[in-house]
């Protein structure tokens, strides 16, 4: 996932405490560029996870708020689908301009919803503007083919709007996960309808403001909170062309479910248990240092978080003094402060994390490092980073998604058994390998199972290149251009061309 990181272990750039005067946040639905009241006057509170308090209320759209939605997208199709791509692309350039300029707020708001430290913050607000960016530049570069079919016929594609695209995001990064939906299906020439995870409504109304702001027509980009049944009526809806969801395999599995009733195609971006496969010529400290930004980063909250160190027995005395050593130093903190980790989203997620915590143990490995709530943060749902050693392939911890700070290490005796430890999971998201061998890298770039395989540096990349998951990690690809390819259709043309 891009997400690119201040280096978490380099910490970050001084605090900005919240002011007490900051702007009221927006809190109604916005379809078809106006704000309207949930359904029934229902809202959902959402909650600071650093400090528990109550952020605001935002409306909770039903079954009408949804229709309204659909309909609002349906009938902005039919100007937007024909508007000329350049137009779209100048729209996508002034939000990415306009994401950058408002970037202090929309900071604050990802940091009060989520628990991200300030610096993380920021850096989610400039892969949100670089979102808009690089889909503002492909808007005119969506080209069909011309097919050889023999003498006598011209053949060629048109690469047309799939149509209204529903989105279903999920709460870890909220304001890129839109960004990344949203932003090729505009350039594409389709409208949308955007459920937010309820957990983070504001950020996505914030962004709505700037729509509105920068021009976009009514309809075009239409915002729906609520929590999942707003989003199961979406994914059952026949009124969407095409659904976008990014969340959990379980939710994936419902939500691919509801839209085969209608047979509407699904891109799916779920959970990960990647792992980073360590050999003995890795330079230790790397490994550490890479290792952490794999699993602490977001607090273990990112789906490609790298939770499985697979380490070469030969490798393990150097790494491991490296890794705890540098674990160790990771600073926990109230967000505002920009430790290097902040809380898990919430009260919900905290004790799931603290039963697999409990889990690991239970089940006989050790825990190196970790596993409580830091002292010095009673309140809020903070967990230290945890590593566990001695892991058997067969664990909980090393098997499901933890989605949390919990690093699981096992041990390899040769490549060979690596590649088959990395392979052994329901996921395929992505993989890290650290090794200084060509040979060794490419090989395992060749045969791992993964989406995306990160070598010799965790977590690089950029929206320009494709992501998604193998195996129940997902279907489809996003970022770069092959997920313009989610948000067109083709067509065939054949024409006879007479003597
Ligand atoms: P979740 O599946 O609980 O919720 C995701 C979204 O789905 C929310 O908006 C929620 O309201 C909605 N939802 C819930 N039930 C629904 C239903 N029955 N029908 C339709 N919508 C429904 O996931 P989460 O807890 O918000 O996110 C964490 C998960 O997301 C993790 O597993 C993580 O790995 C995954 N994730 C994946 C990626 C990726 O790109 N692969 C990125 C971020 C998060």
């Amino acid at each position: 996932m891009f997400t690119p990181p201040p280096s978490l272990m380099g910490g970050g750039g001084g605090g900005t405490p919240v002011p007490e005067n900051a702007p009221k946040l927006p809190s109604q639905l916005f379809i078809n560029n106006r704000w309207i009241p949930g359904a029934g006057g229902a809202t959902i509170a959402n909650i600071n996870p650093a400090d528990e308090s109550v952020i605001g209320e935002v409306a909770c759209a039903g079954a009408g708020e949804v229709q309204a939605a659909l309909d609002s997208a349906r009938r902005a199709l039919g100007e937007w689908r024909k508007s000329a791509p350049r137009e779209r692309g100048q729209l996508l350039a002034n939000i990415s301009r306009a994401v950058l300029e408002n970037g202090e707020a929309l900071a604050q708001t990802e940091m009060r919803e989520t628990g991200k430290p300030l610096g993380r913050a920021r850096a989610a607000v400039a892969a949100t503007a670089r979102y808009f960016e690089f889909y503002a530049g492909a808007a005119d570069k969506i080209q069909g083919a011309t097919i050889p079919c023999g003498d006598g016929y011209l053949d060629f594609t048109l690469r047309e709007p799939l149509g209204v695209t529903a989105h279903i995001l999920p709460w870890n990064v909220p304001l890129n996960m839109l960004a990344r939906g949203v932003a090729p299906a505009l350039a594409a020439g389709c409208t949308a309808v955007v459920k937010p995870a309820e957990q983070t409504p504001h950020g996505a109304l914030q962004l709505a403001q700037i729509f509105a702001a920068e021009g976009m027509p009514p309809g075009v980009v239409n915002i729906i909170n609520g929590g999942p049944e707003t989003g199961a009526m979406l994914a059952k809806s026949k009124d969407i062309d095409g659904l976008t969801f990014t969340g959990s395999v379980e939710t994936g599995r419902t939500v691919m479910r509801a839209a085969a009733e209608h047979i509407k195609p699904v891109v799916l971006e779920l959970g990960g248990k990647s792992p980073i496969l360590v050999f003995a010529d890795a330079d230790p400290k790397v490994v550490a240092r890479e290792t952490c930004k794999g699993i602490y980063s977001n607090t273990g909250q990112f789906c490609d978080a790298g939770s499985r160190l697979l380490l070469s027995a030969r490798a393990r005395d150097a790494v491991m003094e490296e890794l705890l050593q540098k674990s160790r130093a990771v600073t926990v903190g109230m967000p505002e402060e920009d430790p290097q980790m902040g809380p898990l989203i919430s009260a919900e997620q905290h004790s799931r994390v603290m039963e697999y915590i409990r889990k690991g143990s239970e089940e006989g490995a050790t825990v190196a490092l970790g596993g409580g709530r830091p002292a010095h943060l009673p309140k809020g749902y903070f967990v230290e980073p945890t590593v566990f050693s001695g892991v058997g392939e067969d664990f909980a911890i090393a098997r499901e998604e933890i989605f949390g700070p919990v690093l699981s290490v096992l041990e390899f005796e040769d490549e060979e058994q690596a590649l088959r430890m990395a392979n052994d999971s329901d996921y395929g998201l992505a993989a890290g390998v650290f090794t200084r061998d060509i040979d060794r890298a490419l090989r395992l770039a060749k045969n791992l199972d993964a989406g995306t395989v990160y070598v010799n540096e965790y977590f690089a990349g950029d929206v320009a290149a494709p992501f998604g998951g193998m195996k129940q990690s997902g279907v489809g690809r996003e970022c770069g251009l092959e997920t313009l390819a989610n948000y067109t259709r083709i067509k065939n043309v054949i024409i006879r061309v007479g003597d």
